[in-house]
């Protein structure tokens, strides 16, 4: 974890939280990541699921396994 006295804190891991977090990726701050989910799910193609061309694990993966490389971010919420 970063020692910066910065503190981003994100709401939502979804397309823009998540990108965010990775853009700070290199940046001296301290990133709290929020979700009421655990997992970021890849929207468009949601419709391939309801078809069942896909399975959910196809389109949804753990914010937590996406961030396990990032050492200054800290996920709460799932
Ligand atoms: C079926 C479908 C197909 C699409 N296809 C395309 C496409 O082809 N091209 C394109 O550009 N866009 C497409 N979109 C739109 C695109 O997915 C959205 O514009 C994009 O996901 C928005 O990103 P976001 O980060 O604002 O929100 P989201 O990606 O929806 O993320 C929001 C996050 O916030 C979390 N959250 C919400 N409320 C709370 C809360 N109260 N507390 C904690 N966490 C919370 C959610 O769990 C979620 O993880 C599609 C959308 C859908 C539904």
């Amino acid at each position: 974890m970063a020692t910066s006295t910065y503190h981003v804190l994100i709401v939502g891991g979804g397309f823009a939280g998540l990108w965010a977090a990775r853009a700070l990726a290199t940046a001296d701050v301290r990133i709290t990541l929020v979700d009421r989910q655990n997992h970021h799910l890849f929207q468009p193609p949601l419709y391939q699921l309801a078809t069942a061309g896909l399975s959910a694990p196809d389109i949804a993966a753990p914010l937590r396994h996406i961030l396990r490389r990032q050492r200054n971010v800290e996920r709460t919420g799932f």
